[in-house]
């Protein structure tokens, strides 16, 4: 059965990007279908670090207020040796760094945002949200585009976003460059509740723990009522994983090598969740015609930068703004999207590669050549150093 709405843009997808998109064209005024596969819309139950150029979308988007209301507003990045338990150095996250660029810097619980988006796209009517409705492929006439469903219904419309993540069916079409690339990264993730943090460690920080082949991530989320904990090594893994549960000590076995106190920290998660990390080299056509990707579909990176969901939300702001202004040339509008996006994220996703090699993960000189570096650092030299990625937004390079 064949839906019309050649005025409607489709996005496939219903996670932190594509319901960005869906906002980004409501606030132009734009209608959207949005198809999710999954039978209910949801986040995993666990945090995200939000950058400040991830507030700037929220703004643009029309959730500032919403999102920042969630947020816990942590005071540091700190960057911890895993083998000797001693600060490698910092960057400080208070008023200078506010004033710097713009907007703070913040850590919020997965759930909390996706709901923050969900509600307003729900009290949109510009905006019509269907599950059970997994995109397989699409074709195009030039004035439309039409989305084939899983189900073997099609729902046609003006464009087609493909928002639908690490496995996108529509990037099989868009651009056909195959499977993802496993990183041989294993990551375990657990939420505890705070009163199980070691005291000492209760820090108001996004900390890493930087060890050979291996690292940890902690900070404080839902009103510090739990600490997210992510723990990561490379062991190799051959094949991608997403989200199986696990037992502690398969956990504990990538850590016996590490500080007592950073393994302590680890001894205190329960319900360890396993995912094998996958990204992409940078490809540059995102865009077929009416199509085009956005969010992990089109950049799917390591989160070492902590910066997949925030370059999603970028993505959204500047496909809204480019559609916003070319409404009479949507095919431009798309070339246009992709022409500015695609050297950011691309640098995100080189980047991101290169912090797990250089940074989260050396062992012996290499590991005390990054400290000597890391270590002499001022904060005005830490600002400088993440100014483009910090400063910039969806709507400049
Ligand atoms: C361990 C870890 C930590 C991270 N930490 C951070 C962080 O601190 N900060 C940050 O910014 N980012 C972080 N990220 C990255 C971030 O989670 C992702 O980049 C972001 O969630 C991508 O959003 P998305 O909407 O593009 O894709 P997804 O979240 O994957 O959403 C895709 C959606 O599409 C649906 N779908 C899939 N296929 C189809 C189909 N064919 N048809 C219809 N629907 C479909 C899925 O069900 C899903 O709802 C982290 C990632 C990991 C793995």
């Amino acid at each position: 059965m064949a839906a019309a709405d050649t005025g409607a843009v489709l996005i496939a997808g219903g996670g932190i990007g594509g319901l960005a998109a869906a906002l980004g064209l409501a606030q132009k005024g734009i209608r959207s279908i949005l198809l999710e596969k999954a039978s209910s819309l949801g986040e995993i139950g666990a945090g995200i670090q939000l950058g400040p150029n991830a507030f700037h979308a929220f703004d643009y988007l029309g959730v500032g207020e919403a999102a920042r209301g969630m947020a816990v507003y942590v005071d540091k990045l700190r960057l911890m040796d895993a083998l000797t338990a001693q600060e490698i150095c910092h960057v400080d996250l208070g008023e200078d760094f506010r004033v710097r660029f713009g907007n703070p810097y913040a850590v919020v619980h997965r759930g909390d945002l996706h709901g923050v988006f969900l509600k307003a796209c729900r009290d949109s009517e510009l905006i019509d949200l269907r599950v059970n409705s997994e995109v397989v492929g699409y074709d195009q006439d030039g004035a439309s585009v039409t989305a084939h469903l899983a189900s073997n219904e099609r729902v046609t419309g003006s464009l087609l976003i493909g928002a639908d993540g690490l496995w996108s069916n529509i990037r099989k079409q868009v651009i056909g460059d195959g499977k993802p690339r496993v990183s041989g990264h294993t990551t375990y993730r657990s939420v505890i509740p705070t009163e199980q943090m070691p005291e000492d460690l209760r820090w108001n920080a996004a900390t890493l723990w930087a060890g050979p082949k291996c690292h940890l991530v902690h900070y404080p989320l839902s009103g510090w009522k739990v600490f997210n904990l992510v723990v990561t090594c490379h062991n190799d893994a051959p094949e991608p994983v997403a989200g199986k549960p696990v037992p502690h000590e398969e956990v504990m076995k990538g850590f016996a090598h590490i500080h007592e106190r950073a393994q302590d920290i680890i001894r205190h998660g329960t319900n360890w969740k396993l995912w094998v990390l996958c990204d992409r080299d940078p490809a540059e056509r995102w865009v077929d015609g009416r199509v085009a990707l956005l969010g992990d579909a089109a950049h799917p990176m390591l989160q070492y930068f902590a910066q997949g969901a925030c370059q999603a939300m970028e993505d959204a702001v500047c496909l809204a703004h480019m559609l916003g202004n070319h409404r009479d040339d949507v095919a431009t509008a798309l070339e246009k999207y992709c022409a500015q996006r695609f050297p950011r994220t691309a640098r995100v996703q080189l980047l991101s590669r290169a912090i797990g090699e250089h940074i989260y993960h050396p062992a012996g000189e290499h590991a005390r050549l990054r400290n000597a570096i890391m270590s002499a650092k001022s904060q005005d030299e830490w600002y400088g150093d993440l100014a483009w990625l910090y400063g910039g937004t969806g709507l400049k390079a």
